[in-house]
């Protein structure tokens, strides 16, 4: 996910507010995530703790697929009111429209469509999710289609372009990050894979950070289901929780970790920017 020049917020949420799913891609890797209902988010004591902050927050909604949670589009609307949102969905599920009807266009900043395509064809969804893309470019919505490159696929990157044309939508394929098969990616891609896919070795390079300086815990957070805080995936220091407020440090973080499926600089480098300006470096 890629941010704009500029960040009309000052600080970031990544929130997996569910690890619940509709769908069942084999390459998951949320797919041994226990079978637990979404709780609807709480939205009053959601909106005191951000706005608790003084600053203006982007939340960008994950999972599992975010719109399962049984008041998303109501909860986004209250959020949008005064801060920002982003969406990172499998675009598969009518509470995904209706976030649309509710959320004004200028505060949701980025939507991700996951673009899953062999589980999009074998559930019918494909139609739905083209004119779910064209919505999404008619409201204006910076929306990347992103494909995931695993394996199986460099033998089909073909057809999976053929069905696009069709749809009339443009995408692009995304390294996979986890173990498939016995080899660990995107170490494993062959030139060859990389080359069919369209990645670039920057785009790959993007995992591997560590001893690198990163805003994680200054200005960006993750957040899990529960409302749990945490400066990032790798580091699980305790920095509070969504509803009941965070705390944000005064220092960058040096990676300590040796990949990175999340990497925060490299989502947002505006707000990475921001965040060396904060600390003075
Ligand atoms: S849509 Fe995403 S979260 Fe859902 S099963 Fe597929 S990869 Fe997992
Ligand atoms: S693991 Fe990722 S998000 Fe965490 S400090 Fe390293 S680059 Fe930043």
């Amino acid at each position: 996910m890629q941010a704009q020049a500029s960040t009309p917020y000052d600080a970031s949420i990544h929130w997996t507010v569910t690890d619940r799913c509709n769908f069942s891609c084999s390459y998951c890797v949320g797919a041994s995530a226990p079978p637990v209902d979404p709780k609807p988010i709480d939205v009053p004591r959601l909106l005191d703790a951000l706005d608790a902050t003084g600053r203006r927050v982007l939340v960008r909604f994950t999972g599992g697929e975010p719109t399962l949670v049984p008041n998303f589009p109501q909860a986004v609307r209250a959020i949008s009111e005064r801060h920002y949102v982003a969406i990172i969905s499998n675009l598969s599920t009518p509470a995904f429209d209706e976030t649309l009807d509710l959320v004004p266009s200028a505060r949701l900043l980025r939507v991700v469509a996951s673009f899953h395509y062999d589980e999009l064809r074998r559930r019918g969804l494909l139609d739905v999710f083209a004119r779910r893309v064209r919505r999404l470019r008619s409201l204006g919505v910076p929306t990347d289609v992103e494909a995931v490159a695993t394996p199986d696929k460099a033998t089909r990157v073909e057809e999976v372009a053929d069905a696009t044309r069709r749809l009339e939508f443009a995408f692009q394929w995304v390294p996979y990050f986890g173990d498939l098969g016995g080899a660990r990616y995107p170490e494993a891609y062959s030139t060859d894979d990389l080359r069919r896919f369209g990645i670039s070795e920057v785009r790959r390079s993007v995992f591997f950070r560590k001893g690198t300086p990163c805003n994680a815990g200054v200005n960006a957070f993750v957040a899990f289901s529960s409302g749990a805080a945490h400066p990032c995936h790798h580091i699980k220091r305790n920095v509070g929780n969504v509803y009941e407020g965070i705390s944000f440090a005064d220092e960058l973080t040096t990676c300590p970790a040796r990949r990175c499926g999340c990497p925060l600089p490299a989502y947002d480098p505006p707000l990475m920017e921001k965040a060396r300006a904060l600390v003075g470096k």
